[in-house]
């Protein structure tokens, strides 16, 4: 019997909805449950794909090829369990499969409206590509009292209906400001907020408080009274110094026992959190450090990075020490020497992106980094630039450039027009749509023998999840090598290039795809690993 459980926030929004939800996974799953983690999202885009991410933060991309929100990172890193297309969903493509249905003709004679057609779209998402799952947790993007998410909460209320208290649940997550003026905290902001779900018709059966302090048992008792909950069940969530101590927190606040009881199920037993344990010990007790550039045009938003800054933690838990991450935006390099900024990094770090912007100033560091011999890591564009940087300063291209910033002579990085998915040539061109067209989603590389990387994943072929339009330009693959590139990884085809590297450098290596999508805490990607301990070499050189 498949259970769902609907996470809600209320009073502002950036509480950390996604963190909680992965959190409550990772306790049931230790519990030994099956979980699986979906997200709602309120806005009309058809995915986030579009979007900028200094707006909305990073694009996690699923090994189907779902361009989807930042959260199903979370979801996949605290639970091991791979995202899917079926765990994201916005407005936008609930909109549009309704209006497909109505130009097809399905509702033939009816006025299709929110209510029943767009909500039963919802309900049917929700329920789909379920199969012995024993809980389904269901974050509902946005705050409580937005216009946009009002068919997603009615939804979930008729659903609530449906299903019956045995199989649903509702958790609610709001603010408990302490105002330190009047020395207290307030539980105002959470009572409206549970009074505007109630106005909805869902009534919370799990307060989720967040809080900078612990919550007086006073505090605790009004908020039960107010909100129509047990005391047990007004879970403090107060801020922690590591992620990786949340469900740890919630567990000794009893989060899952609340949970299970709400479903009639055992609770005798203890859930194995030592995994947890032995990873906030190795974060709180580093024997070491290094400090890490990354040379990004988002910088200014962390979220836009989310994957990459935990993937280059999971190698520093790999290593036992504390990565520090230097966030430098790549346009400085265009106005100021790159050295002063660089010359005290153990590694440097060029992740993925787009357009011309700072494009310049990510060459540069990559030109610091072979000439300097500093340990590099380009992920897609950052492996793009690397190549541009070669065969301009090595192999002697003039005006070498990517033509993702306009017609160029030498196009080193080109569009994509061609490829194969499976069985099936993928075409595109010039004109085409722009959303959903990358080349998206898990495709094999094989590896070359003998090299860096080779040793490195210590297999020959692997698989990796992409989301590029663009790519190093295989006929300029011979001057590179004769710059002292090596392509040590490419598509099964042979025709894209997925890895290059210096072997004459201390750690050079610049990918395709997008491996921070598919590191963990509890099994670190080869790549981060290998590149922090790199840093490692290098801090000691310094
Ligand atoms: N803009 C580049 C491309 O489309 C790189 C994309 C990325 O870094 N994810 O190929």
């Amino acid at each position: 019997m498949t259970r769902f459980v609907f996470i809600t926030g209320g009073v502002v929004s950036s509480l950390g909805k996604g963190l909680t939800s992965a959190a409550l996974g990772a306790l049931l799953q230790a519990r030994g449950y099956k979980v699986r983690l979906r997200k709602l999202d309120p806005y009309l885009n058809v995915d986030p794909g579009t979007m900028s991410p200094t707006q909305h933060g990073e694009v996690f991309v699923t090994d189907d090829g779902a361009e989807t929100d930042l959260d199903l990172g979370h979801y996949e890193r605290f639970t091991g369990v791979s995202a899917r297309q079926s765990d994201n969903v916005t407005t936008g493509r609930i909109y549009s499969t309704v209006i497909a249905k109505e130009r097809r003709g399905d509702y033939l004679g009816g006025t299709v409206q929110v209510i029943p057609h767009v909500t039963d779209e919802i309900k049917e998402f929700v329920q789909s590509d379920v199969t012995d799952e024993d809980f389904v947790l269901v974050e509902i993007g946005g705050t409580v009292g937005d216009i946009e998410s009002l068919p997603f909460l009615e939804a979930i209320r008729q659903l609530g209906n449906e299903l019956g208290n045995e199989r649903s649940m509702f958790i609610h997550l709001t603010l408990v400001p302490f105002i330190s003026a009047a020395g207290e905290l307030k539980t105002k902001p959470t009572q409206h907020s549970v009074k505007e779900l109630l106005g909805l018709g869902i009534q919370p059966d799990v307060l989720m408080c967040r809080m900078e302090r612990p919550l007086p048992a006073s505090d605790r008792k009004k908020i039960a009274l107010f909100c129509n909950v047990r005391p047990e069940a007004v879970i403090p969530a107060i801020d922690v110094d590591t992620i990786y101590q949340v469900p740890i927190g919630y567990h000794e606040e009893g989060l899952d026992v609340q949970v299970c009881k709400h479903f009639a199920l055992p609770t005798d037993k203890e859930p194995d959190l030592s995994r947890w344990h032995n990873i906030v010990k190795r974060v709180r007790e580093p024997e070491g450090e290094v400090t890490i550039a990354v040379v990004g045009k988002y910088v200014q938003l962390k979220d836009a990075y989310k994957s990459l800054s935990e993937a280059l933690a999971h190698g520093g838990i790999a290593n036992n020490v504390r990565v520090n991450l230097d966030w430098i935006d790549s346009e400085i390099f265009e106005r100021e020497d790159a050295v002063k900024h660089l010359e005290h990094v153990h590694g440097i770090l060029v992740p993925g992106g787009f357009g011309e912007r700072g494009a310049e100033g990510k060459i540069q560091a990559a030109k610091f980094a072979r000439e300097r011999n500093v340990p590099y890591f380009g992920i897609c564009f950052g492996m793009q630039m690397a190549c541009i940087e070669a065969a301009r300063n090595v192999a002697g291209v003039v005006g070498a450039n990517s033509s993702e910033f306009g017609p160029t002579k030498n196009p080193i990085v080109g569009l994509m027009t061609e490829w194969i998915k499976g069985n099936e040539v993928q075409k595109r061109s010039e004109t085409g749509d722009l959303g959903g067209t990358m080349r998206l989603g898990a495709y094999p590389c094989v590896l070359k023998a003998g090299t860096k990387v080779a040793a490195i994943y210590g297999q020959p072929s692997i698989s990796e999840r992409h989301r590029h339009r663009y790519e190093v330009n295989i006929n300029y693959k011979p001057q590179l090598e004769k710059a002292g590139m090596v392509f040590s990884g490419m598509s099964p085809d042979g025709v894209l290039p997925e890895i290059i590297e210096y072997p004459d450098h201390a750690w050079f290596v610049g990918v395709q795809f997008h491996p921070e999508l598919k590191s963990k805490p509890f099994a670190p990607h080869p790549l981060f690993q290998s590149f922090v301990e790199a840093a490692l070499v290098q801090s000691r050189l310094v």
